[in-house]
């Protein structure tokens, strides 16, 4: 049978970044509402939802490790602690508007999110719950870029979207050059030689290893 929509499990990448909008605060709850109508809209397509929520809004390990000569492991455990904030702000919101939501945690915090179960996670995909998964990989020295890839494969999600604040992938930074191009489709290839900071290598060369296809704008041709 013909499948009616192109993809029947996404795995979408919100990056912190993109949760914070144009606020001075870390969260723009506008931001998180507009995220949470889209999810819902797709959810009752009947497509199923994973979530794969970033911290860098509130803290990145690698910056404050460089920055303040703190231990990089917990600089690390603090971020993805972050991600753990966001991911229950945005559950929060998710289920304001009716959308039955799980957040399940890289590192157990049980009185607060699920453990991240893959079957269970599975499970709750099939109810049309949508899954946030929180805490990234669990793992300092990694990113929630890699978690997603990470995430993707296990749950055997069809493709990674990237939530950010850009449109595409640009062939350099939009918001330092105006000369950046943007481009309209990209190989994993091409994102590694020409260091295109998509995602970082780890996460590219999992989807690679994988064949699982990214994609930061509405398609506009089959890949
Ligand atoms: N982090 C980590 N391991 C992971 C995922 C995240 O240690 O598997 C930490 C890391 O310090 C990172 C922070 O959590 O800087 C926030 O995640 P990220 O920077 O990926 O968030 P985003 O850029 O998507 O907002």
């Amino acid at each position: 049978s013909k499948k009616p929509y192109r993809w029947q499990r996404v795995l979408l990448k919100v990056s912190g970044e993109a949760l914070a909008g144009d606020h001075t605060e870390n969260i723009d709850p506008k931001i998180t509402m507009a995220i949470a109508r889209e999810v819902a809209s797709v959810t009752r397509l009947g497509v199923e939802v994973a979530i794969v929520v970033g911290g860098g809004n509130i803290f990145r390990g690698a910056s404050w490790a460089g920055c303040t000569g703190l231990d990089r492991s917990s600089a690390d455990h603090i971020g993805m602690l972050a991600t753990v904030m966001n991911a229950i702000f945005l559950q929060a919101t998710m289920e304001s508007i009716g959308i039955p939501t799980r957040v399940q945690t890289a590192f157990r915090m049980s009185e607060v999110a699920e453990p991240y179960i893959r079957r269970r996670a599975v499970r709750h995909l099939e109810k049309g719950r949508v899954v946030i998964f929180a805490a990234g990989t669990g793992n300092p020295f990694f990113t929630t870029d890699t978690a997603a890839a990470l995430r993707c494969a296990e749950i055997n999600a069809e493709v990674v979207l990237k939530a950010t604040t850009v449109d595409g992938v640009y062939d350099a930074d939009p918001k330092r050059n105006p000369n950046a191009h943007l481009l309209e489709t990209v190989s994993y290839h091409e994102v590694t030689t020409r260091d295109l900071s998509v995602m970082d290598m780890t996460a590219i060369t999992l989807c690679q290893e994988n064949n699982i296809p990214g994609m930061e704008r509405p398609p506009v041709s089959e890949t």
